[in-house]
């Protein structure tokens, strides 16, 4: 028996499912893993992959990134929380509002669960509204107001989760993602509407990216109702260039949601907004929000370091070359080998889904054929390459992976679709 599984064996008579966070099961067990260096992670039985999971988000400066660790260890020799402001703290706010275009304040938080929670609070407190849209598959979190189901933009939102009251989730309404007919109506008609959240691309449904005009129309829609727009930057913030995907896009929010990078793989969270929403939070105004880890200074240390280390030279252009020539091959492979599908990319984020020719929201994105998806996992996995178990993950390229490291994935994937058309 390998050392994976004589631990999952363990763990799971210990901890539900044996995984301290759903997605992480897979069948037979999940790989433990012991060491991440760069790109790569090895299991505690020694076998290396190449990672493309990435931890789901944070790590765009690949696994203990030298300037991060010493960033780290800097700090913790000095303390590891005071419960009091610190210098590390804001340095990264700063760093947040210089960088994020809808950003004139920010408060830390913990994760990006906490941090829409405490937005969707905000916008609902700053309104005096508790209606919520938010997209068919667009994830904020594990918080009640947002496990909802997929259904009609009128109708109550539905509980997605047992132990979710109803009343949790009534004032929450759903939308298809690239369909601005469906939220202008909705905010023409439901004049309850605190707020919209959404991811600018979605990445919680594999990764689909706006279609053109669609953010703009977004911002237009939200304004003239007076409705409040966050964007949930979780994993775009800082992946998508410097200035996040608002930056890239050219549409400011009103509120403005992170995680994930802004750690540098401690555990984040933060949301920001314009000066007059953001005053509306404790203990400026009457928007309670709180965390005796919130401005934590080793993660704010580590985030600073990941975002400093982006921002230099031309990092993010390398990463993207690197990512694009990836997906190419992705695309080549898949249709010379006559596999339907298509491979939905946009900077250093991509996902594959097998059998629809386009996916433009999350129903298309449902349609994609979890059992040949299942094959490449495992063919991946036997030739070295780690990605999320889940159809409907992203993967995750870094400025850790290297030339070489793009040339080992091309090949494995190619290998698998020229397997898979046999
Ligand atoms: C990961 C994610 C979250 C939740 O962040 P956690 O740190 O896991 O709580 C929220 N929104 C989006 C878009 C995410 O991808």
């Amino acid at each position: 028996m390998d050392q994976s599984a004589k631990l999952y064996e363990e763990s799971r008579g210990l901890a539900p499912g044996g995984v301290s966070s759903p997605v992480r099961m897979f069948q037979p067990n999940p790989l433990f893993i012991a060491k991440g260096q760069g790109s790569r992670v090895t299991d505690v039985d020694g076998e290396e992959f190449i990672d493309l999971c990435m931890a789901y988000g944070p790590l765009i400066a690949g696994h203990a990134h030298p300037e991060v660790t010493a960033a780290v260890q800097e700090q913790i020799v000095k303390g590891t929380v005071y419960g009091a402001p610190s210098e590390p703290e804001l340095a990264l706010v700063r760093r947040i509002a210089s960088a994020v275009p809808s950003a004139d304040m920010v408060r830390l938080a913990n994760s990006g669960t906490e941090a829409t929670m405490h937005a969707i609070r905000t916008a609902r407190g700053y309104t005096g509204r508790f209606g919520v849209v938010k997209m068919n598959g667009g994830f904020h979190g594990a918080h009640d107001a947002v496990l909802v189901k997929a259904g009609s933009g009128s109708a109550e939102g539905v509980p997605s989760s047992k132990g979710v009251p109803s009343g949790a989730t009534q004032y929450t309404h759903t939308v298809e993602y690239n369909d601005i007919q469906a939220m202008s109506d909705l905010l023409e008609k439901d004049k309850d509407i605190a707020c919209v959240i959404m991811e600018p691309v979605l990445g919680n449904v594999g990764v689909i990216p706006p279609e053109e005009g669609y953010l703009e129309e977004v911002r237009k829609v939200t304004r003239e109702n007076d409705v409040v727009l966050i964007f949930d930057e979780v994993i775009t913030g800082f992946r998508l260039g410097p200035n996040c995907a608002q930056g890239r896009f050219g549409v400011t929010p009103d509120m403005t949601t992170m995680g994930k990078i802004i750690g540098g793989g401690y555990p984040a969270g933060a949301f920001a907004g314009r000066r007059d929403i953001m005053e509306m939070v404790a203990p400026q105004g009457p928007v309670y929000v709180a965390g005796t880890f919130a401005g934590n200074p080793v993660t704010a240390a580590a985030g600073l370091a990941t975002i400093d280390l982006m921002a230099r030279g031309d990092n993010y252009q390398t990463l993207e070359r690197r990512s694009d020539r990836l997906t190419s091959a992705i695309r080549d492979a898949m249709a010379d080998s006559g596999v339907p599908g298509c491979v939905n990319s946009i900077g250093s984020m991509f996902s594959i889904y097998f059998g629809p020719e386009q996916v433009r929201n999350a129903t298309d994105a449902e349609r994609t054929d979890r059992e040949v998806f299942g094959r490449m996992f495992r063919y991946m996995l036997k030739h070295g390459v780690y990605m999320a178990p889940s159809a409907l993950e992203d993967s995750f390229v870094s400025i850790a992976h290297t030339d070489e490291d793009i040339d080992t994935l091309c090949e494995a994937f190619s290998g698998f679709m020229r397997e898979e058309s046999r």
